[in-house]
């Protein structure tokens, strides 16, 4: 920079950025964060690695990809124009439908003339003297901003096995957050499917449908309870639409934002006749009434979780015809609802079709891929086609495959060695500017319903600042500290952190993770609002400002 343009930008430090807000990810976050930014008159541009908007529902087109939410408790709710014109087809959405969904918002936003696609973000470096940021993109250009909204997702960082020989297999193989646009046949192939998380289930009930023959490698089983989907007639449709106030509302208020409430009673506070009657009714319920609507202690009191957790097996030895297969479905290591419960449409009896096989990993490791197939500790196996249920590098993943340095050039990763540290799940001290929209120590829940919130508290700090003409936000050492003890605090006695997951930031495909760490937060959704507009309402106080 030359002395005289030096001088001009110290006179009006603006103009020699680029954009005033970069947001990096065209999903749920990113597209709302777009659509509210532009609202305070800033230039936004958002840089996309996918060639479309969607995110998750982007790249999640395995076969089977549905929410498990219900699909208008997902939506957006910002907009009454938006929720008069959209209709649900099913209580919940398959993937094609959300991906519609998410397009259709695009368009009416008019946001796609701020997206650039097809442009991964690989390194944000923070300069102290102008208070900007440098993002560098994959093909070598750099743009300047003053703010960075990181709207990267949770689930993103797809990760695969860390076996030898993935590259040697001849025939098509897919990471279901990777899957191909065009269709994919199973009929009459021979298909592994590697893993039983939430994406597993759904795409194995799907394979199932048409393939010839089904492996199915499971490392350790998980908990699956009913989805109980339907259609959605016009109808029904209309009355879901008047109800939006009273959904919405009830979404605020519940703990995780899903339309489920907690049952206030404690499991042993009732006979077992109704204890037996009430399970009963939220097994045959539609959606995660059985996790998110049970008794309060299920998730907390050992016994109480053990008694449900014994009530689903029996479901499952009822479900699965063979016992030792039924078996090998039950897990012993975690209680009921420890880990995310997998909503299923027919999964467990998908095990009773001739052509489908279990094959636990846990007792024959998977040695190898090979050319056509894979081999265990057992034997060698023959596929036609190999699929990756294998989850992903959560929640830090996403952050980890970027190179992030705030001031004084300092590494995300180095700041977050011991785990992450934020201030509200949002900022990061010493990386200023910096803004995730479900970034660690968030609540998750519903996602779209915390996204919502993250955002618009985002927006209202940003807007803040304009209205100030602060070009400098910063978390301090304090207020990160608390917040990360507040977060420490609220995971105390949760059945959930004592189990490797994803949520608890355990995954054996990635070098570096395999202790738990402190991801995400675990309190109430609205303690968390009640926490953040706190903080807004009272002017910031917690962050430095200038
Ligand atoms: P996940 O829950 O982490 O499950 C990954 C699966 O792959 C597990 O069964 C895991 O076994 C197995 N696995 C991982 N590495 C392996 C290896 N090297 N060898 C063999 N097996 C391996 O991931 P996910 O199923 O993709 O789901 C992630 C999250 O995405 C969900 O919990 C949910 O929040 C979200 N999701 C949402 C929806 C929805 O809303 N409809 C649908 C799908 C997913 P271990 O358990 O032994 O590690």
């Amino acid at each position: 920079m030359s002395a005289l343009h030096e001088e001009q930008a110290s006179e009006n430090p603006e103009d020699d950025l680029d954009f005033d807000a970069t947001i990096v990810g065209a999903g749920i976050s990113g597209l709302y964060q777009l659509h509210l930014l532009r609202k305070l008159g800033m230039r936004v541009r958002v840089f996309e690695s996918g060639t479309g908007v969607g995110g998750t529902w982007y790249w999640n087109r395995y076969p089977g990809a549905r929410f498990d939410s219900e699909s208008y408790s997902y939506g957006y709710s910002f907009s009454q124009e938006l929720l008069d014109e959209w209709d649900w087809t099913e209580h919940f959405a398959p993937q094609p439908e959300t991906l519609r969904y998410l397009n259709y918002v695009a368009d009416k936003f008019d946001l796609r003339r701020d997206i650039r696609f097809s442009s991964r973000v690989t390194a944000t470096h923070y300069d102290d003297a102008t208070s900007s940021w440098n993002v560098t993109l994959e093909d070598g250009s750099r743009h300047r901003t003053r703010f960075l909204v990181m709207a990267i997702g949770p689930l993103s960082m797809p990760t695969m096995p860390r076996v030898p020989g993935i590259e040697d297999f001849e025939g098509p193989s897919f990471h279901t957050a990777r899957w191909p646009h065009e269709p994919v046949s199973f009929e009459g192939k021979r298909v592994a499917v590697i893993g039983t998380g939430a994406t597993g289930v759904q795409t194995i009930q799907e394979v199932a449908k048409t393939v010839g023959h089904l492996t199915v490698f499971q490392r350790r089983p998980n908990w699956c309870t009913p989805l109980h989907n339907r259609p959605i007639d016009k109808a029904e449709m209309q009355k879901i639409r008047e109800g939006y106030p009273e959904l919405f509302k009830r979404c605020r208020e519940t703990y995780a934002c899903f339309v489920h409430t907690i049952d206030p009673r404690g499991t042993f506070e009732v006979t077992p006749e109704e204890r037996r009657a009430f399970w009963e009714k939220l097994y045959a319920s539609p959606g995660f009434g059985i996790w998110q609507g049970n008794f309060r202690d299920i998730l907390v009191d050992r016994d109480a979780n053990r008694e449900l957790s014994d009530f689903v097996a029996e479901k499952i030895r009822e479900r699965v015809k063979d016992p030792k297969t039924a078996a090998m479905l039950i897990p012993d290591d975690h209680g009921f609802g420890t880990r995310r419960v997998p909503q299923e449409s027919g999964y467990y009896e998908v095990y009773n079709q001739p052509n489908v096989e279990l094959v636990s990993i846990l007792d024959t490791p998977i040695e190898r891929i090979t050319p056509k197939g894979l081999r265990t500790s057992e034997k060698d196996y023959e596929f036609d086609i190999i699929i990756y249920a294998t989850g992903f590098d959560a929640i830090t993943g996403s952050f980890d495959h970027i190179d992030i340095r705030g001031s004084k050039g300092l590494p995300l990763k180095q700041k977050w060695s011991g785990g992450p540290q934020t201030f509200v799940g949002v900022m990061v001290e010493d990386f200023p500017n910096m803004f995730m929209v479900m970034g660690p120590h968030t609540a998750l829940g519903n996602i779209p319903r915390s996204i919502e919130y993250n955002v618009e508290w985002i927006n209202r700090l940003i807007g803040f600042m304009r209205e100030r003409g602060l070009t400098h936000a910063d978390a301090t050492a304090k207020s990160m500290a608390d917040w990360t003890g507040f977060v420490r605090e609220k995971a105390e006695g949760l059945l959930s952190n004592e189990i490797d997951s994803w949520m608890t930031g355990v995954n054996q495909n990635v070098e570096g993770k395999q202790t738990r760490i402190l991801a995400r937060y675990s309190g109430s959704a609205p303690d968390y609002r009640k926490r953040c507009d706190a903080v807004a309402e009272g002017g910031f106080r917690e962050l430095t400002l200038s």
